[in-house]
């Protein structure tokens, strides 16, 4: 680890409550897999200082910032620029300093894209459905139609939901065969799908729980990707390891927004011996202190 100089380039996390973010640790990685001179602090800002916090970190000549809840969308009317996917999604997890702006970028979408990569799970020509409408669905959904999936399915417990979404990516292509439905609607899941989760049932310390029970589901999907890592393997996860079909967890996808965001940053790239490094010392460091 470099000692903190005058040179020293900070980055940050803004969020409330920010405790237990392992986004220090996974940057930290980075550093020092390449000798970087980084420092990455997270910064909890309290309800109605989201302004403020931008003023100064930009007075401040910080480079970078990552942005968690509850403040990914309102931070937005903040920033100089968004960029089109992340204006799409409507939330930005990360702001770039390009010359005196502070531009609004998604890396969730793109952490989820290269973590399927780095697994092998398919998205291009695939028939994928989403399970849940918030937030990351609505990032997973553009970043279905981006990476050109044959079909989106999204089941939602709130129909108009997943609805809501349907029409945000058909606005933007209106070729793309997209379905909606709710948790129960398994004839709308086509044989052979990609499957994500992105609803917050299983998460510890609810891990019996579980958005779709049904067998059938289970029978008809190739792959299984839980954006949820904590559990290491939940109980959708299970479900369908039990029926034959790949699994992922969501700490690869936590794990690439970072890389993601650590390239837009500093302009660096880590080979793939250092990214493969720095994802297996991120999973001691998860599943040994959190799951003894
Ligand atoms: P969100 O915007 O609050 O959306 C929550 C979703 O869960 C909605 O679709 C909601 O359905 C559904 N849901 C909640 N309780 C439910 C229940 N009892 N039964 C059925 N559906 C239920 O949340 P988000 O920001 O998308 O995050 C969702 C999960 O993803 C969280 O667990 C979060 O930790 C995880 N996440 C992981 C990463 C990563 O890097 N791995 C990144 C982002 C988020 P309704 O619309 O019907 O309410």
């Amino acid at each position: 680890m470099t000692a903190v100089n005058g040179k020293t380039k900070v980055f940050g996390l803004l969020g409330n409550p920010i405790e237990h973010t392992s986004s220090p640790f996974i940057h930290q990685l980075f550093y020092d897999e390449l000798g970087y001179n980084g420092i990455y602090n997270p910064f909890f800002v309290p309800e109605g200082e989201l302004e403020n916090a931008i003023l100064g970190m930009k007075g401040l000549s910080i480079k970078g910032l990552n942005v968690t809840v509850p403040y990914k969308v309102e931070v937005m009317e903040f920033l100089d620029r968004v960029d089109a996917m992340a204006m799409h999604i409507g939330a930005c997890n990360t702001i770039v300093r390009e010359g005196e702006d502070f531009v609004g970028y998604n890396t969730d979408w793109i952490g989820l894209k290269m973590a399927c990569d780095h697994e092998s799970i398919p998205i291009e020509g695939k028939d994928v459905v989403i399970i849940g409408a918030g937030g990351s669905a609505r990032a997973i959904a553009f970043m279905c139609q981006r990476e050109s999936a044959n079909s989106i399915t999204i089941l939602n417990r709130t129909v108009e939901k997943a609805e809501a979404i349907a029409a945000k990516v058909k606005a933007v292509n209106q070729d793309v065969e997209i379905r909606t439905g709710g948790l129960d609607e398994l004839d709308l899941v086509l044989e052979g799908s990609v499957a994500i989760q992105t609803t917050s049932l299983g998460m510890h310390p609810k891990v019996d729980r579980c958005p779709i029970e049904d067998d059938e589901f289970y029978s008809k999907v190739d792959f299984i990707v839980d954006i949820i890592y904590n559990p290491k393997e939940t109980l959708f996860m299970k479900k369908g390891s039990r029926h034959g079909a790949k699994t992922m967890n969501g700490l690869g996808m936590l794990y690439f927004q970072a890389v993601k965001a650590f390239e837009l940053w500093t302009g660096l790239k880590l080979d793939k011996g250092q990214l493969q490094r720095g994802l297996t010392k991120l999973r001691q460091y998860v599943y040994n202190e959190n799951q003894g």
